[in-house]
């Protein structure tokens, strides 16, 4: 089945680490031409040197998905490089808890800009040339906390509720265009992302639940690649998952 991700052309952002690097490897290791965009530049020009060193096809864009410009000339620069974008994965995400009543305003503000309005203009850059097109598949990744609030949460949460949000009204609107939509919701997995909690309680005990509960990237890897692989008539709509112990 994985003769659907052969050659195609599949932009992930935030590939600098974590799970969009995990999905960049195992998508290129099954045939797919990866874009790899993030901010940390040497990250991806040094995944995308791995990758082609092992004889994949990868091209690294640095990009900041909370500057619109950037996230255009991200899918402008894989039209004009490969001649189509077949999946653009919204995967750049931050998660900073903290209760409400410590008012970290501007962590409110990163992640709302990072986590919604970076899938926004992912989706908003790519419909265009998948319209085009009449096909191609759009991945964002949403959580378990897309499913349900936590103290503490109440922001990341709230982001990754509107992930669904927008990828359910996504999957509706784009049926004339022959487009697939995806919501892939993990738990717990091992990366960097509880490692940006200011709030120190808060952070301590998301680093312990993690170091106890947390699962290794590929599982996502696995179920993107799961998405994708599937017959052009079927539409993965989202996968949940976590760890067996996580409640
Ligand atoms: P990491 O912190 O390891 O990765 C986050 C990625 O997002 C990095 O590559 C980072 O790259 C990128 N990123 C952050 N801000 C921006 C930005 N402004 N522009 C472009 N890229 C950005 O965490 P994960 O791999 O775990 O997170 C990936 C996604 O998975 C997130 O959306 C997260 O919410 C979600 N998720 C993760 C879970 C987990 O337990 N790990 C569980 C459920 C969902 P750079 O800093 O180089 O820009």
């Amino acid at each position: 089945m994985n003769e659907n991700i052969k050659g195609k052309v599949i932009i992930i952002t935030g590939a600098s680490s974590g799970l969009g690097e995990a999905a960049a490897t195992h998508l290129s290791g099954l045939g797919a031409t990866v874009v790899l965009a993030a901010r940390r530049s040497a990250r991806i020009e040094n995944l995308a040197k791995a990758i082609t060193d092992k004889g994949g096809n990868a091209l690294a864009v640095t990009t900041d998905v909370t500057d619109k410009v950037q996230v255009q000339h991200l899918v402008d620069t894989t039209v004009d490089t490969f001649g189509r974008v077949d999946v653009l994965i919204n995967n750049a995400g931050l998660m900073q808890q903290s209760p409400l009543d410590s008012g970290k305003l501007e962590e409110w503000d990163n992640m709302i800009d990072i986590n919604i309005k970076g899938v926004l203009y992912g989706i908003a850059a790519v419909l265009p040339q998948m319209q085009q097109q009449k096909s191609g598949h759009i991945i964002n990744v949403s959580s378990v906390a897309g499913h349900k609030i936590t103290p503490a949460g109440s922001v990341y949460c709230a982001t990754k509720h509107a992930v669904r949000a927008i990828s359910e009204g996504l999957r509706q609107e784009v049926k004339p265009y022959n487009l697939r939509t995806t919501i892939i919701s993990p738990g717990a997995v091992d990366t960097e992302l509880p490692n940006h909690i200011t709030h120190e309680a808060s952070a301590e005990g998301i680093q312990g639940f993690y170091q106890h509960y947390a699962i290794p990237a590929e599982p996502f890897a696995r179920a993107v690649a799961y998405a994708i692989e599937q017959p052009e008539e079927v539409d993965i709509n989202e996968v949940l998952f976590r760890p067996t112990a996580q409640a």
